[in-house]
């Protein structure tokens, strides 16, 4: 088994990752102490050396906090996972490097995704705003095209610093407008450690499994640089799955996502159209109860629904055969209509603020 980086596919067989990769699990005493739904609830699931972030957390020492998300579409609430962590560790005490990455979502998309960089750019800014909505600040992200060249004269020098036959070895191919959008990446995550901006210090970075191939590469280039960086850390998170039974939230299968720019109308007829772990008949239901372990609107609630209480009541009352899923999908549409709403009004306020960032 290899991790695609660039596929959609969700990863399901987590122990054998776990065991191939080399990843340590969270422990229920950081996932404790950091106190976020995402930890508590398991969708943090391990680690590639998050302790020294941790000890610099607990000493209220600076760290990176440095994530990217290529500006290849609107995004879902899948890519807002990606948005709560990051502004998880804002919260924290974090520097941070909050990467639009427009030119790696167009070297590396087919064109029939993202035709051009003119393309990407108009995305970015529809991820801006989705951004500024949720609470960064133009001063916590950046443009890949509109960065600085000691970032370019980086992301070269990166270049020499790993060989053909490494990177085929890691990504199983060389195709040049994926390693041209790889080398941005790293520099993307180690860029944060030179003397031109803070200096070496931890940095953490969130991703999904099926993009560990990246940090292993990410850490394998920080090993042969002549700046004495510390190594990136890396925490990994389940990926929401599609409403759909099947794959992943995406952005390339428009009726598996929520997207943070959908209507509230049509928001609400993806919930009252995914799949459930609901019986055949409501008599089945009330007599075995309901499946919330494979139910695509409790995902959507374990992901989204900040009241642990609320999640919780809905568990039991499914499993108790108490609620029917009619009603059970009713009260999800209810706080994620709430949401868009309300997060539709600020990214709106935000338009002039987004195109400042993306265009200078
Ligand atoms: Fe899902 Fe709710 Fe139905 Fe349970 S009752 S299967 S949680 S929709």
């Amino acid at each position: 088994m290899s991790l695609n980086p660039w596929s959609s596919d969700a990863v399901t067989d987590y122990d054998y990752v776990f065991k191939e990769f080399g990843l340590s699990k969270f422990s229920e005493k950081i996932s404790k102490e950091l106190d976020h739904l995402l930890f508590r609830r398991g969708i943090v699931i391990a680690h590639r050396d998050f302790q020294r972030v941790f000890d610099r957390i607990a000493l209220k020492k600076p760290f990176i906090n440095i994530t990217g998300i290529a500006s290849s579409g609107h995004y879902h609430f899948g890519h807002k996972v990606d948005l709560d962590l990051f502004i998880f560790f804002k919260k924290c005490g974090a520097r941070n490097y909050f990467s639009i990455s427009d030119i790696d979502a167009y070297t590396s998309r087919p064109d029939d995704k993202v035709s051009s960089l003119d393309d990407s750019k108009q995305f970015a800014v529809d991820n801006v705003a989705d951004a500024l909505a949720l609470g960064l600040s133009p001063k916590d992200m950046y443009v890949q095209s509109n960065k600085e060249t000691r970032f370019y004269e980086f992301a070269f020098e990166l270049s020499k610093k790993i060989t053909h036959s490494t990177f085929k070895a890691i990504y199983g191919h060389i195709d040049l407008g994926k390693v041209s959008a790889n080398l941005l990446q790293y520099a993307d995550i180690m860029h944060g450690q030179l003397k031109e901006y803070e200096g070496s210090m931890p940095s953490i970075t969130g991703i999904g499994l099926d993009q560990d191939p990246h940090a292993r590469a990410t850490r394998d280039v920080a090993r042969r640089l002549p700046y004495n960086l510390e190594l990136p850390s890396f925490i990994y998170f389940r990926h929401q799955s599609g409403l759909q039974e099947g794959s992943k939230m995406s952005a390339s299968q428009p009726n598996t996502a929520i997207f943070l720019s959908d209507s509230p109308k049509a928001a609400s007829k993806k919930i009252m159209g995914c799949f459930t772990g609901g019986r055949e008949t409501a008599e089945k239901q009330k007599k075995l109860g309901g499946r919330p372990e494979i139910c695509k609107k409790y995902e959507l609630d374990l992901f989204h629904l900040e009241d642990d209480k609320k999640l919780k009541d809905i568990h039991d009352k499914c499993k108790a055969g108490e609620r029917l899923c009619g009603q059970c999908k009713q009260l999800t549409c209810e706080y994620v209509c709430k949401f868009l709403e309300s997060h539709q009004k600020k990214k709106k306020k935000n338009m002039k603020k987004a195109e400042k960032v993306v265009f200078g």
